[in-house]
Order: C-alpha cells, then structure tokens, then sequence
C-alpha cells in the first residue's frame, strides 16, 4: 500500500544523473567527462544535470499565497484579491461522499492516529467512479491509483494526486469564469460570484452532479490581508510544497535504476501535466499563476528527460505501439481491467493518437521542424511529452 513520501533530506549526492545511475565518480564539471565521452547524440535526452529540479519553485509560486485549502489571495498593482473554491456549503459531509477532496480532509483529529489508513479513501476517490463524476479524466488517473494502493513502497503518485485536488480547484474558477473576465483589471468588478453551490443527491440510477460555491473577491481597504506582504505559506499541504515532493521523490525514484518503479513514474508524469494544464488554463482570468505554471514545466522537463534516459523505449508510447508485456505490468494489479480487451483498447487509442498527432503537426509545423523522421515521434523530451499530453487529455476518446 503507498505511503506518503517525505521530501529526501539526506546529503544530495552532487554528482550528475547519469553519473548516480552509471555510479561512477564525477567531475563536476559543467559536463563532466563521462557526459562529454558521449558526445552531442549522446547527450540529446539528458545533458549533463544534477542536483535537484524545483530549486526556483520559491520564487514561482511566491505570486499567490495559499492560506486555507481551496482559498488563496494575490496582489495586482495596488489591489489585492481573494480567490474561494468551496465545497463545503453544504457541509462537510456531503463533500466528503460527492466531491473529490484533499488527504488531510480525510485525517481523523488526531492527525497522529491512522495516517496510514486514510490513505486508501483518498486513493479510493480517484479509483472508484467518483473523479470520473468530476472530472472526467478516468483511465490514467484509475489506474494510477490502482497502482499506487499495491505499491509495497512510497509512492510519488499520492503526493501527486494531492497536487491534482488543488489544481482542480483552481481550473474550477477559469472553468466557470464567463469569457472575458480578466481579474486583475483594474477596471472590472469588486467581485465576481461566479456559481452557487448546488448538487443533487445521488441515486442507484444516476451519477451526482456535484459543484463547489466559487467566489472572487477584491478586498477592499483596511482589510487586514492588505497589511501582510505576499509572502509563501509553505506548509505541507500547500500546492508549491507537495509539487516539489512529487518531482523530488520522482526524481530520487528514478536515480535508483529499478525498472520496476517506471510505471510509477510514467503516471506521475501524467498527473503532473493535467497539473499543468489546470494552472496554465487559468491564466485566462488571472496571470498570477503563469510563472508557476512556466515552472512546474520545465520541471516536468526535466523529469522525462531523466525518465526517457532510463526507460529509453521501454515506455508505453513507443514508435511501435503499446508493448503487451508493458501494458500489464502497468495495469497489473488492478482488477478493472480485462487484460486481453484492454491491452487492444489501449495500443489502438494510441496508435491513433499517433495519427491524430501527425495530422496536427504536419497542418501546424514547420515540415523543415518535422520531416518525417519516424523516430523523432517519441525520442526527444519534447515530442514525448507532445504526444502524453495528448494521451491524458483525452482527445482520442478513451
Ligand atoms: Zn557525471
Ligand atoms: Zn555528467
């Protein structure tokens, strides 16, 4: 079963990636020499890289402060505004049987109590019908929870999810912001009361409809908010602390060199982009989240790269279609899954997906960009992450 992973404090080990994999000394050079033997097609997946990913993630997300879940405030020029994603309007409980909420909210008083044991609620959140009630997004996040309730060791896909929640919320603001409304002008409104919270009771027949109460409002002079810099309130629970968990312990996952912790690492790569996309998204009507979410890319980045590197085509969007053996050491443990019918559902969505991509880049690249090289669909880190981008959004109808 997963538990939590805690950031790694140990001593970083200084050398570069590939160094720690080959565990050989390094230079520490700016390309150290193991790196420069490899020449520049050696290094085309992974340059010469060490230490940690998120080190400016401070500074990214220090625009907007995240003071209680699902509320956060920013400054623009001399206003100050505050952004409420409620679920709670009609109370607690109800949230907790038709929304998809936070770990912490599943922790008992006694946060010392049963940490453990709330984990597989909030796993069983995005495992059983529920996120696909809310979301929509079903296959990759279903599996990934599947796969991280039969992990025997910690895994970055809780942390991951965790991100998922938050970022939730705050593409439930642009999501339901009518087109045009740009908070930060100065010229808008006070306030911008974009839904009341509503649902309606489940029954045997039919799915709920379940949506959170979302306020954005100006503060208006004398209130205390307006007295405090913005600075990061950095606690365990906050989006830019648990993004940094999960690329960090990502990353120390892979420095391993275990083959088997892959699968974990391709669905943290997965969540983190729907991550990505809901911040990115919401700079529709604010731009406060955009170096965040500029951030948190180039994090991801560096993620694949360090993944491709490892995996190299061992991954389930190679050239060659979905690899069968692959498929189910991906999918093993979960019990939704018919093998054989799922294993064809899969490799046909993607190698249309592939199509699907094709037809798009030849209609929007420079062909020069793109001639036609069959390997360069997935062996660079930015075509991989083209092409998973497509996979978790969906677009090929899975
Ligand atoms: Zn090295
Ligand atoms: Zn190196």
């Amino acid at each position: 079963m997963g538990e939590v992973v805690p950031a790694p404090t140990r001593v970083p080990d200084t050398r570069c990636w590939r160094c720690i994999l080959l565990n050989r000394l390094c230079d520490r050079m700016p390309i150290c020499k193991t790196c420069l033997d490899l020449g520049n097609d050696g290094l085309r997946i992974l340059s010469c890289k060490r230490g940690e990913i998120t080190k400016d993630f401070d500074e990214a997300f220090s625009g907007f402060n995240e003071i209680a879940p699902g509320t956060w405030w920013y400054r623009s020029g001399d206003r100050c505004w505050k952004m409420t994603v409620d679920w709670e309007k009609f109370g607690r409980d109800v949230a907790l049987i038709y929304g998809v909420v936070d770990w912490t909210w599943l922790l008992p008083e006694n946060k010392r109590i049963a940490r453990g044991a709330t984990i597989v609620p909030f796993l069983d959140q995005f495992a059983n019908a529920r996120w696909h009630e809310v979301d929509g997004h079903t296959t990759i996040i279903h599996s990934a929870a599947y796969l991280a309730m039969a992990c025997d060791l910690p895994t970055p896909i809780l942390a991951a999810l965790r991100c998922l929640v938050i970022s939730y919320n705050i593409g439930q603001i642009d999501a339901n912001m009518p087109f045009g409304w740009f908070v930060n002008d100065d010229f808008g409104y006070d306030q911008y009361e974009i839904q009341q919270g509503s649902y309606e009771p489940r029954t045997p027949a039919q799915t709920s409809t379940f949506y959170p109460e979302i306020v954005v409002e100006r503060l208006s002079e004398g209130d205390p908010l307006l007295e405090e810099p913005i600075r990061p309130v950095y606690s365990d629970d906050c989006l830019a602390t648990l993004l940094r968990t999960t690329v960090e312990s990502t990353r120390v996952l892979l420095l391993k060199g275990d083959p088997t912790n892959w699968p974990s690492v391709f669905y943290v790569l997965c969540i983190l982009l729907l991550v990505h996309s809901d911040l990115d998204v919401a700079s529709s009507f604010t731009d406060v989240f955009r170096t965040a979410a500029n951030s948190l890319y180039h994090g991801i980045e560096n993620l694949a790269a360090l993944y491709l590197h490892c995996c190299e085509d061992m991954h389930p969007l190679n050239d060659e279609g979905i690899d069968a053996d692959w498929f189910h050491l991906m999918v093993g443990p979960d019990p939704a899954f018919d093998p054989e019918e799922d294993y064809f559902r899969w490799n046909n969505a993607w190698l249309e997906t592939r199509t699907v991509a094709h037809v798009t880049l030849t209609a929007t690249c420079n062909v020069n960009e793109h001639p036609g090289q069959p390997d360069e669909r997935t062996k660079t880190v930015k075509s991989f992450l083209r092409h998973l981008t497509q996979l978790v959004d969906g677009r090929v109808g899975f």
